[in-house]
């Protein structure tokens, strides 16, 4: 590991002055449980590490519309156990549950979960080019080994997928981003336009500015309906999805009525579909309608072979998530 600086932050404007002394070289600390390992491997060699973890963003508090304001240094673990969170907007819970091991989880934060990186191997090993690691030296990705990578969204540059499951869920529910930056100007960012897709600049993976600080995840009002987190994975735990699916589905008189979806494991940042959506809403449950908007939704899925099965993948369990959440049955 090289050396770097470090400075302890007492509060949010002193967090975001000490990230922007040296712009996009200073970096913020949470958890440590990517960027550590990151560094360790000096994929990423920041000259400066702004310690968060002393601010007061770690609290849950109802917004004044009846949503849910994340704070962003609430770890995985208390989000999941939140009691609100669990009622309201369960798909969140189980999503979270369904991401790393207790352990991780009891040290992750909701800020650091949205921008850890992806998991792509060539990304890892400083040996092989990357695009995303270095930019303009080529992707390794690209005739090597695919399985992890993304059949939506790539680009000729790169086709690493987003790993976050929490993001997924966040996605599904519409959240926004708030974040602070060093002239005090606050934004809220939607989720729907956090993340960028690679194009030909796949190291640049957000709409963030360098030292721009994540202070909260909000929430909408609670949805309702039947909260469904389904994630594939080689492993029963502790493995990053292949293909996950969030569904919040709202019947009304048998009839989907209030359809919200998004896929993981697929695509560079967590995927939704509007048309996908709109064909399903207002609709009466079936499978032929299932296949119609896995149709819709796969239309121009792309494989790079060891990622191939992904298609067939995400056809299946779309189709499980949308069978369950509408009371169907499980068995598509
Ligand atoms: C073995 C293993 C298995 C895992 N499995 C899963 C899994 O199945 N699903 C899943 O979703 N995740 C998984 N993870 C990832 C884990 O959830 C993330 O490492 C964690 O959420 C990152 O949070 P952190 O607080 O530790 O971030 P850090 O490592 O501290 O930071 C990550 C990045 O976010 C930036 N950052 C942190 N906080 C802020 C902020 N408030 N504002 C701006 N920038 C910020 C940092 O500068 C850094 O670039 C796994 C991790 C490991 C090591
Ligand atoms: S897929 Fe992206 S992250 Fe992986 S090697 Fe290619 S450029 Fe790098």
């Amino acid at each position: 590991m090289r050396s770097f600086d470090y400075a302890r932050a007492n509060s949010v404007s002193e967090a975001t002055s000490e990230a922007s002394v040296s712009t996009d070289k200073a970096r913020f600390i949470a958890g440590g449980t990517n960027l550590l390992d990151l560094m360790k491997l000096e994929v990423m060699t920041p000259e400066k590490l702004v310690d968060i973890t002393r601010l007061d963003l770690r609290d849950i508090t109802p917004t004044e519309d009846g949503g849910l304001r994340i704070g962003a240094l609430v770890t995985n673990s208390d989000l999941a156990a939140d009691a609100t969170v669990r009622r309201d907007y369960a798909v969140l819970s189980r999503a979270l549950l369904a991401g790393a091991s207790g352990q991780l989880r009891n040290k992750a934060t909701t800020g650091g979960n949205l921008l850890q990186r992806t998991r792509c191997y060539y990304f890892y090993d400083t040996a092989m080019p990357c695009n995303k690691r270095d930019p303009g030296s080529g992707c390794s990705a690209i005739g090597g080994a695919t399985r992890l990578h993304a059949i939506l969204g790539a680009s000729e540059a790169c086709i690493a997928t987003h790993p976050s499951d929490m993001a997924v869920a966040m996605q599904v529910l519409g959240a926004q981003v708030e974040t602070e930056r060093a002239s005090n100007e606050g934004r809220l960012i939607p989720l729907a336009e956090f993340y960028k897709l690679p194009g030909d600049s796949p190291h640049i993976e957000t709409v963030l500015e360098p030292g721009e600080l994540i202070t909260a995840v909000i929430l909408p009002p609670p949805p309702g309906g039947t909260h469904v987190y389904r994630k594939v994975r080689d492993r029963a735990s502790y493995a990053f999805a292949l293909v996950s699916v969030a569904a919040v589905i709202g019947m009304d008189g048998g009839r989907m009525a209030r359809v919200q979806l998004a896929f993981g494991g697929i695509a560079p940042r967590p995927w939704r579909s509007a048309e996908v959506e709109d064909l399903l809403q207002g609709e009466d449950p079936a499978p032929a309608l299932f296949d119609r908007a896995a149709d819709l939704l796969l239309a121009d899925a792309r494989g790079q072979g060891g990622n191939d099965f992904k298609i067939p993948l995400t056809r299946r369990t779309l189709r499980a998530v949308l069978a369950e959440a509408t009371g169907m049955g499980d068995s598509q």
